[in-house]
């Protein structure tokens, strides 16, 4: 049985390469870049020789089961160009951990998680040429995991692949912050306790798009997903969500709903209580996973106690968040800086400094040579 090993990785350079786009035509997830890295598995010889070839469909028994009981996983993250020319990654350790966390969950194979960290950086320096240079553009990296088993008994796979494809992305936010309208959603439900909503699996996406869907023709960007009959706050969209109160004593809390199994464990989220907990003045601020509901938020509102609120992900760091409509009314969130509130902002540059080595912080950002 052998185990994930980088050493051995194999590498197939095109003879076609693709022009690359200029910044302003990148679209996010449409166009990829030369070549895909993938690793095959099987129980009887474990993870095959890692091979980075040209970018290429995959051939795939229509038995395999992958399409028939979603054994699927995926991972988002992204590459940056620093000043000085270095490909970075940031804290891609945490996306390896969650990816393993999300294959045991659905029975898929384990991996070891530095070697796959190796692999990727590897990738990413044979595409560094798609990596777009500047403050909110970026490799958009998914690294993805499927069983391969060609068989429809509902089983443990005995065949699966990993698969990184990559995405040159622009900005978010072209001109500044878009502050988002979200619809509470109360006719469905994202995850639940024992489900697999704390897990990047693609079978909890497909079913939460009708009601996004649903709240964009009543002019809504997002969704706020809720759960139980409480209507706690769980996430936007697929963005974890935070909340800034106003609290009795006249300090100001940024909430997020805690790790109960309700939640995506975001890198985002977790960077984001770091920098908090770290930063910010304690004698003002207070940092809290605790669970909160949306007759919470309303009240905030309603008494000018609710500071401003936002999205927290890969794709945009963070999303402001201008209004939630519950039951029919709105609930007006304060965005004081005109397009976001000040925390919001703060925390994005935060993040961006350290994405693109301008500031060090915890070695949360790595040149791939390095790895
Ligand atoms: C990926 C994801 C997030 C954000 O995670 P990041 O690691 O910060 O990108 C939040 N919620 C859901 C449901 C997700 O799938």
């Amino acid at each position: 049985m052998s185990s994930l090993d980088a050493s051995s990785l194999v590498i197939n350079k095109t003879t076609t390469p693709k022009a690359k786009l200029p910044n302003d035509q990148l679209v996010f997830g449409k166009t990829f870049t030369d070549h895909i890295l993938e690793i095959e598995w099987t129980a009887e010889n474990g993870w095959a020789t890692p091979t980075i070839n040209p970018y290429h469909k995959l051939e795939l028994d229509p038995s395999a089961v992958v399409f028939h009981y979603a054994f699927e996983l995926f991972e988002g993250l992204k590459a940056y160009k620093d000043a000085s020319g270095n490909s970075r990654l940031f804290r891609v350790n945490k996306n390896m951990k969650r990816m393993n966390a999300s294959a045991e969950r659905i029975d898929l194979p384990a991996f070891d998680e530095a070697e796959l960290s190796k692999l990727i950086a590897k990738f990413v320096e044979v595409e560094q040429d798609f990596i777009p240079e500047g403050h909110g553009y970026s490799l958009y990296l998914r690294p993805t995991m499927i069983g391969t088993t060609a068989s429809l008994g509902v089983n443990t796979p005995d065949k699966a692949l990993i698969f990184v494809i990559a995405s040159p992305v622009g900005p978010y936010y072209k001109t500044g912050f878009k502050p988002v309208s979200l619809e509470a959603t109360e006719n469905a439900v994202r995850a639940w306790p024992g489900g697999s909503g704390n897990s990047k699996l693609g079978a909890n996406y497909a079913p939460c798009i009708k009601p996004q869907r649903e709240a964009a023709t009543r002019g809504h960007q997002q969704n706020l997903w809720l759960f139980g009959e409480e209507g706690f706050v769980t996430e936007v969209g697929t963005m974890n969500a935070f909340f800034v109160f106003e609290t009795e004593d006249g300090k100001k809390e940024i909430a997020t709903a805690p790790l109960d199994g309700t939640i995506l464990e975001g890198v985002t989220r977790d960077s984001i209580l770091d920098l908090c907990r770290e930063k910010l003045d304690p004698n003002e601020w207070i940092v809290s996973e605790r669970k909160f509901t949306i007759h919470e938020v309303k009240e905030a509102s309603a008494k000018g106690k609710l500071i401003e609120a936002f999205g927290a992900g890969t794709a945009a760091i963070v999303s402001p968040i201008k209004n939630i409509t519950f039951r029919g009314e709105d609930i007006n969130v304060p965005v004081a800086l005109g397009s976001s509130g000040e925390l919001t902002k703060q925390l994005l540059d935060w993040i961006e400094q350290i994405q693109y080595g301008e500031a060090e912080y915890k070695n949360w950002s790595t040149p791939t040579k390095d790895y």
